[in-house]
């Protein structure tokens, strides 16, 4: 089967296609498709923006097509960044930019008030049955004082492992891929896609 990934994230698409590498897909991603832009993400929620990319993606590509929305939520911020993660410090923000954004807001405020989790929602969409799976997963951490670390992307230079004592940057990523939020929603979907597979 083959199915698409809605991103042009080189970090996310590197992230999913590790994680589904051992089933029998053939895995595009939308650098394969240069002529097709990705619908504004402008849904309330993670849930809403994920399919609504993947069914836009699906329905251009005719192929079923995997989207995933994602995002840090901050304890002390109310939740914030959340939908808006990845244009915190203004639409087309870096990760630089984001990251130090964030230190920024969270100026004085204490480690153990620094609490955040990510989220992730994953929707696979069949644009030929219009059918749909949706999976969730989510990961705790803290915000660290300052950025450590060169792996994975966006906030992960920040984000602080409690359980591995180190940021997310600064872990392999086979233990990111099993512990993170997509990590987790992935596993959800690996199974879901096997049973599919099998049939
Ligand atoms: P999306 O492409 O709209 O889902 O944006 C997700 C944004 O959330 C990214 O640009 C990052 O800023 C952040 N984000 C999501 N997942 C991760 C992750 O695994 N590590 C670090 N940042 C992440």
């Amino acid at each position: 089967m083959k199915i698409v990934i809605a991103t042009r994230n080189k970090g996310k698409a590197h992230e999913i296609k590790k994680k589904l590498a051992d089933l029998d897909l053939e895995i595009l991603t939308l650098d394969d498709f240069l002529d097709i832009s990705s619908p504004r993400e402008d849904g309330k929620s993670f849930r809403e923006n994920a399919l609504k990319k993947a069914r836009f993606i699906a329905e251009e590509t005719n192929i079923p097509t995997l989207a995933d929305d994602s995002g840090l939520e901050v304890d002390a911020l109310n939740g914030k960044p959340g939908i808006f993660s990845a244009r915190y410090a203004g639409e087309n923000a870096t990760d630089d930019e984001n990251n130090k954004k964030l230190l920024k807001e969270l100026n004085g405020v204490s480690l153990e008030k620094r609490g955040a989790s990510y989220k992730c929602v994953i929707a696979l969409f069949f644009p030929k049955d219009e059918e749909k799976i949706i999976v969730e997963g989510s990961c705790k951490g803290f915000i660290a004082l300052e950025p450590k670390g060169k792996g994975g992307f966006g906030y992960d230079p920040l984000f602080f492992v409690p359980e591995y004592g180190m940021t997310m940057a600064e872990l392999p990523i086979e233990i990111k891929n099993r512990i993170s939020h997509r990590g987790k929603a992935l596993s959800k979907l690996r199974k879901k896609l096997m049973v599919i597979l099998e049939q």
